[in-house]
């Protein structure tokens, strides 16, 4: 990486609804946080009810980041530090140690098979989209034109 690599900046989306190494999930958020680096902003960590047939609570959390990673390179970087906290693949709704999304980037939109920026359900995810407005509010999804702002406020009202 050159000096000249331009910053770039990310919101991530963090998730935890099993303990870990850390503690409880409010506690593997907090270590997941430390461990990506770069972080200019946090959200408080939510609680949130299960998704799908998963019985365990959520709890989380939104960060702005910056580093000098391009798209592909943080997504493997934080596909590492999923792996290290111990989540377990291939069960869609399998309780899970740390999940890491990146949701809006700097750069606008992102598209290869393995990565697509926006992430594709933000904007029906109150989960995301609440952390995401107490950091974010005024970002503009390059998508939709809307800000973090309007798209929570969309789905609160379940427009
Ligand atoms: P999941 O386990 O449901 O969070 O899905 C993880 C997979 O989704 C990763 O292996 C990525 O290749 C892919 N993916 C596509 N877009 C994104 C994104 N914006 N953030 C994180 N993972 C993504």
């Amino acid at each position: 990486m050159t000096s000249s690599t331009p910053a770039q900046l990310y919101v991530i989306a963090l998730g935890s609804n099993r303990r870990g190494r850390h503690g409880a999930p409010e506690a593997e958020v907090r270590a997941a946080l430390a461990a990506i680096g770069g972080v200019m902003r946090a959200s408080p960590i939510i609680a949130t009810a299960p998704l799908g047939p998963s019985r365990r609570r959520f709890a989380n959390a939104a960060a702005l980041i910056k580093t000098r990673e391009e798209p592909p390179e943080l997504l493997a970087r934080i596909k590492v530090i999923e792996r290290s906290f111990g989540r377990r693949r291939g069960r869609r709704w399998d309780s899970r140690v740390i999940d890491l999304d990146i949701i809006l980037w700097s750069g606008g939109a992102w598209s290869d098979p393995g990565l697509t920026i926006p992430h594709p359900q933000f904007r029906r995810r109150g989960f995301v989209l609440q952390p995401l407005n107490a950091i974010v509010p005024d970002w503009r999804d390059p998508l939709s034109g809307r800000t973090v702002r309007q798209l929570a406020a969309q789905l609160v009202q379940g427009e």
